[in-house]
């Protein structure tokens, strides 16, 4: 519907009356129909796109109201959020990056044994990026297990992110021992986890503004979901300008925070990786740009299957909103062979903050399905092992039509897991220079062999 002067008139009185009731004062989040010319025309207003929702076909963007102006004269079809339940704020029960520090610690000083605490590197601002290892014998690096890594909070508005990572810890470490399932998984896996990613970004949620996303760089923000490299300002996916919600930095890793994940990833090389982020209840996928598939088509099948379990939709970013560059799981995917997704927790409904006693919880059980399918999967179809005559990589051919699945990069500690779908493929083991070793063929099933 089109909203009439008169009633804009009134919400916006309504606004400013109830303005003490949330930091950004001058927002507000409009809700439009989900068609292509409004996806359109948010993108080429380089506009605050928040959230998406296919099932009820809505979408929605936090504006000025210099830019509702322009939206009006665009003849843009929208109708306002009422902001007071979903612009309030976050409840107090959500972490502070001081909360999550002492969060972790407590749960490392309850179990010392299968837990090990690791600060990957320092925000702009000097803050400790923290994470944990959840592993038995967590002290020792074991190459014959593989690394999953789970990350909350890219963005610092969404804070439901570290509250499913927090689940994440409590279910394994609470459960080993006690739960067949979670102390198998501690103890055949090395499960890392990053609750709170910009804790700069946090801070300033909960002192100035709740609706800040990026990290604080400069007072405007750099958003870290844009700096990395690998598909960094490719295709129109982010934004040059400083002021915007999605702007990708001077250059592809500029960031402290991105270089220390950088950092941290290229130490543990995860077989996958979860990014956890809200609000849109979908699974996404790379790559982030038009019309790029992800080589191996076991990527797009986990992401699917998750989708299912959670009830989300799943795609890449382009398929499901327009292109994204310089995120996380292209660079994961492209540098280091991770299988990783973003996971967007929550509906329009709950948007960014939602009460913590009517949905911390609700939100937390409905995603376990999706990581505990990660950690199921990582022992599902595909081939394992630790490389013996230092070969550095495995050429992976599918034995039917010949195609090249996969170059697959044999880790520094020896080790290789590859995750593939079932059906038959050649093998073939490289040094590093170019051989002559022999190919080897294999029937993957749905077990994970160990060669
Ligand atoms: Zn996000």
């Amino acid at each position: 519907m089109k909203l009439q002067g008169l009633l804009k008139t009134a919400l916006l009185s309504t606004l400013v009356l109830s303005g003490s009731l949330f930091a950004s004062e001058d927002k507000f989040l409009v809700r439009f129909d989900l068609t292509d010319s409004v996806k359109a025309l948010l993108k080429k207003s380089d506009l605050d796109v928040t959230g998406i929702n296919y099932n009820e076909n809505i979408i929605e963007a936090l504006v000025s109201e210099d830019e509702l102006g322009k939206l009006q004269s665009n003849k843009a079809n929208f109708h306002y959020m009422l902001p007071k339940t979903l612009l309030r704020g976050p409840d107090e029960e959500y972490k502070t990056p001081q909360e999550i520090e002492e969060y972790l610690k407590d749960v490392h000083s309850r179990f010392p044994e299968i837990t090990k605490l690791k600060v990957i590197g320092q925000s702009l601002e000097g803050r400790d990026i923290w994470a944990m290892k959840i592993s038995d014998n967590a002290e020792i690096e074991e190459a014959s297990e593989p690394a999953i890594l789970f990350n909350g909070m890219h963005h610092a508005r969404e804070v439901m992110g570290p509250e499913v990572i927090i689940d994440i810890i409590d279910t394994l470490t609470q459960g080993y021992n006690t739960n067949d399932q979670s102390t198998n998984w501690v103890n055949n896996n090395e499960i890392w986890v990053i609750p709170m990613f910009n804790v700069d970004g946090n801070q300033k949620v909960w002192d100035a503004d709740s609706m800040w996303r990026k990290n604080t760089r400069g007072g405007y923000g750099v958003d870290i979901n844009r700096n990395y490299p690998g598909s960094w300002n490719t295709c129109n996916g982010s934004s040059s300008r400083q002021g915007a919600q999605d702007y990708r930095g001077p250059s592809a890793a500029s960031e402290p925070e991105t270089q220390a994940m950088m950092q941290f990833v290229s130490e543990i090389t995860p077989v996958f990786d979860i990014s956890y982020h809200s609000y849109s209840e979908l699974v996404l996928y790379p790559y982030g740009c038009r019309p790029l598939k992800a080589e191996q088509d076991v990527i797009s099948v986990i992401g699917k299957e998750m989708g299912t379990m959670l009830k989300y939709k799943a795609g890449t970013p382009w398929e499901l909103l327009y292109n994204a560059d310089g995120g996380d799981i292209d660079w994961m995917y492209m540098e280091h062979q991770v299988i990783p997704y973003v996971i967007e927790v929550n509906s329009t409904s709950q948007g960014f903050q939602p009460s913590y006693s009517k949905w911390r919880q609700v939100t937390v059980e409905r995603n376990r399905p999706a990581w505990m399918h990660i950690l199921n999967r990582v022992e599902g179809s595909g081939f394992k092992g630790v490389a013996k005559n230092g070969e550095k990589s495995i050429v992976i051919t599918a034995a039917k039509t010949k195609a090249i699945i996969q170059n697959y990069k044999i880790k520094k500690d020896g080790s290789y897991v590859v995750i593939l779908t079932p059906g038959e493929y050649e093998i073939k083991f490289q040094g590093e220079t170019p051989t002559t070793m022999s190919s080897k063929k294999i029937t993957v099933s749905s077990k994970m062999i160990q060669l």
